[in-house]
């Protein structure tokens, strides 16, 4: 059956890229993205584009009706960084949105619904290495707090009213054709950059923070591949550990010097430091693995390799 896929929040830095992937598989025309503002031209030209706030569940009813819509992705969310400056309004948007999307589904507008989760679920009593799909969970971030909340939201409307919304739990991710929109692993992108025009980097988290991180090819590969699992593969419906690499900025400055020896990087931790010290250094995924077959493709010296030969030749 042909599907018809709306992208909510598809001008940030997953949805551009995203949408452009789905577009490849799914024809241009039957990819819809949404936002409240336009996006890079790539995705603006490509395809049909809406302008839709998450909050509005009237306006996403009428471009749903409008193009048949079978599948709703939401990207629209308000990330670590930005939530902790603007709480309240972090939660509306992160609650709203995802209530408004699963209702749809709920009153059978829509058929599937995709909607990501995050590290930032985990706090600091969860344990910090490895850690597992199943444990202690305390977020201490606005963020944190509406990603468990939406968790447990996702899983309560598949349970009573057989909604097929599927997620994942990100970690960092890192892309070199958008900039990141407000979290609290942005240096990682900011670094590549950095190195080619500066030779250097401020950065904003000390040098032995260890974070998962994910290249954005992988996270794009993830999201397609648990919509398209089939619906029995799909055995965890609050949200996936998903995982790929680990790092610190010392290591990913390492990495860097090997193709700029004289890049410089200089570290001076902000409010964002303590974010990341609540949050795990690696993340087991093996759940993700067994029931619908994830693989991971890049790690941080073929990641590193990829943005900076893609960087270089953009320039
Ligand atoms: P982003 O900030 O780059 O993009 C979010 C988009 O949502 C923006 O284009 C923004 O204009 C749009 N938006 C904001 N308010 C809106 C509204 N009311 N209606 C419609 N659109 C609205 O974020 P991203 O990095 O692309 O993240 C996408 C999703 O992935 C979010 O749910 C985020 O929590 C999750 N996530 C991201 C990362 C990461 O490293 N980027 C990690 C973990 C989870």
């Amino acid at each position: 059956m042909k599907e018809i896929i709306l992208v909510i929040g598809a001008s940030g830095q997953i949805g551009n890229e995203l949408t452009q992937s789905l577009r490849v598989l799914y024809g241009n025309n039957n990819v819809i993205a949404s936002d409240i503002r336009e996006g890079g031209k790539e995705m603006m030209v490509s395809g049909p584009f809406e302008i839709i706030d998450a909050t509005d569940k009237e306006t996403i009813l009428k471009v749903v009706k409008k193009y048949k819509v079978s599948q709703i992705y939401l990207l629209a969310a308000m990330l670590s960084a930005t939530a902790e400056k603007f709480p309240q309004k972090g939660w509306d948007l992160n609650m709203n949105s995802l209530l408004n999307v699963l209702d749809l589904a709920k009153e059978k507008h829509i058929k599937q619904v995709y909607w990501p989760s995050s590290i930032a679920v985990f706090g600091p009593s969860s344990p910090k290495l490895n850690t597992p799909q199943k444990t202690i969970m305390e977020p201490s971030t606005v963020y944190g707090i509406s990603k468990i909340s939406g968790e447990f939201w996702c899983n309560y409307y598949h349970e009573k009213f057989g909604v097929d919304v599927r997620s994942l739990r990100y970690p960092g991710i890192i892309s070199w054709k958008t900039q990141p929109g407000g979290g609290t692993t942005d240096y990682a992108v900011d670094i590549y950059f950095k190195a080619i025009e500066e030779g250097k980097l401020e950065c904003f988290l000390s040098k032995n923070t260890r974070l998962p991180m994910m290249y954005m090819n992988d996270a794009v590969a993830a999201t397609i591949k648990i919509m398209q699992a089939k619906p029995s593969e799909v055995k965890i419906r609050t949200s996936y550990n998903l995982s790929a690499m680990d790092f610190t900025p010392k290591e990913i400055a390492s990495e860097i010097k090997k193709h700029f020896p004289n890049f410089e990087i200089t570290y001076k931790p902000d409010f964002r430091q303590e974010i990341a010290d609540s949050w795990p250094s690696s993340l087991n995924d093996s759940e993700a693995r067994k029931d619908w077959g994830w693989q991971h493709k890049y790690d941080l010296t073929s990641m590193t390799e990829d943005i900076l030969e893609n960087l270089s030749t953009k320039k």
